[in-house]
């Protein structure tokens, strides 16, 4: 990496002083543009092939994940309100939460219990169509049940995938290629918790541990898969597969808006507030609901005070040429999550036109929440899975320019305050009962 002048890029950027001192804070994008057709990295058109993909998965996904029968075979998780919290939040917050307080339930999604159900699921079933299709053993018009046989468990033995992670993309990419008959191989750092690397051992997957962060288990496992060319290697640094299949999202959520009656125009912005790790799942999900709502989305990622990488990286646009390292930080964090500390490039470029801000917030506040949404909603989300709740917070309690700035203040009776939770449903009673004991 180059050399990085810190004090030069301190004065330019006076934010970088608040992160360093760890508290939260909120950023707002001035390269916000509302008229984003610049983009032309991707082409909407994927992310409707990507749907279709996984429709012709959908009989094997029911097949071979019970659990999925329901949902006959899509991945996908509600929309709810959260009454409780949203007064909660008011009386603690002394704010008032105008509009409409919502949860997107990723922390329930079928397969592997987080966002990752999305993005690495995909991945992995669009490598297994290609190969299948590529060897004689598959058409797109077939009954995509077949793929659950031992004949096909058998030929996607030959190949390996491989991907490194802070611990759910692993789970997702693990299950679902152990499922499919592939051998995986997760690259863990050492934020992943014990009970992901079990799980996955007992799938038949190899773990890989580091005793470094993130970045570090991704270079490994990069570095490893280069040299086999049976090895598929999934990057989540730079991934189009992965972000594609996150952004299917959107298309749900569109529906899902229908289906409640929740409009979404001129007179009704949306804001969605999304926990950022490298940035794939949530840049995913903001490009797919941007092209969708244009400028009446409003969208902020949220990332740990130890570990603001996207915030860093898109407002001195820099990207993944700077690291929350660099400015002294530990990347260290309970949201396991969100423990990166150097953000996508690929995902930060596409996101400059696209994002309205990215905001910090304390880990103390993420166990708070686990306890309150579980005592007031009964409802279990990982800690890292509640960066999401501050962002009203953030956004309506710290007299923000945005606001203002886009005149939504006068719309804020008619909103939609969308919270992404991502994760929640793997994890174990006796991990639950620990986050819910915790006392910071
Ligand atoms: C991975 C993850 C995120 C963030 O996704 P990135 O693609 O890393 O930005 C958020 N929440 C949870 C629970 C996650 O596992």
């Amino acid at each position: 990496m180059s050399q990085i002048n810190i004090d030069q890029l301190s004065e330019k950027y006076l934010l970088i002083n608040e992160l360093k001192s760890l508290n939260p804070v909120l950023w707002e994008n001035d390269n916000y543009l509302i008229d984003n057709d610049t983009n032309n990295q991707l082409h909407f058109d994927e992310v409707i092939d990507a749907e279709k993909r996984l429709e012709r998965f959908a009989p094997y996904l029911m097949l071979a994940f019970q659990e999925t029968t329901k949902s006959k075979g899509i991945i996908e998780s509600d929309i709810i309100e959260i009454p409780h919290m949203k007064m909660l939040i008011e009386e603690k917050y002394d704010l008032h939460i105008q509009g409409n307080l919502m949860l997107k339930c990723d922390h329930q999604l079928p397969i592997s219990g987080s966002i990752k159900a999305r993005g690495g699921i995909y991945e992995v079933l669009k490598h297994a169509e290609r190969l299948a299709i590529e060897n004689g053993l598959l058409n797109i018009e077939d009954n995509y049940e077949k793929l659950h046989s031992d004949s096909f468990r058998k030929f996607f033995s030959q190949y390996k995938i491989a991907v490194g992670s802070t611990g759910n993309l692993g789970l997702s990419i693990g299950i679902m290629g152990a499922k499919l008959g592939f051998n995986v191989t997760v690259h863990m750092s050492s934020d992943a918790k014990e009970w992901k690397k079990a799980l996955l051992r007992e799938k038949g997957v190899t773990v890989i541990e580091y005793d470094s962060d993130y970045s570090k288990a991704v270079d490994e496992g990069r570095r490893q898969a280069e040299t086999d060319p049976m090895c598929h290697f999934v990057d989540d640094e730079n991934s189009k597969d992965l972000f594609v299949g996150y952004a299917v999202s959107a298309l749900r959520v569109q529906q899902q808006f229908k289906q409640l009656n929740i409009k979404v125009d001129q007179d009704h912005p949306l804001f969605v507030y999304l926990p950022c790790g490298v940035g794939g799942g949530p840049g995913g999900v903001a490009y797919g609901l941007k092209q969708i709502y244009g400028e009446n989305v409003h969208i902020f990622f949220a990332e740990p005070v130890q570990s603001p990488c996207m915030l860093l990286g898109m407002m001195t646009g820099l990207h993944d040429q700077i690291s929350v390292q660099d400015i002294g930080l530990t990347n260290k964090t309970e949201a396991d999550g969100l423990a990166v500390g150097r953000a996508s490039s690929f995902v930060g470029k596409v996101m400059e036109p696209v994002l309205s801000g990215c905001y910090t917030v304390e880990d103390r506040f993420l166990f708070e929440s686990v306890k309150r949404m579980y005592e007031r909603e009964g409802i279990f989300m990982e800690p890292s899975a509640h960066a999401g709740v501050y962002g009203p917070i953030s956004l309506l309690n710290k007299g923000s320019d945005y606001l203002n700035r886009h005149g939504l203040n006068e719309k804020l009776e008619g909103a939609t305050h969308l919270v992404w939770s991502t994760g929640g449903n793997m994890v174990p009673e006796e991990q639950r009962r620990l986050y819910l004991e915790y006392t910071y």
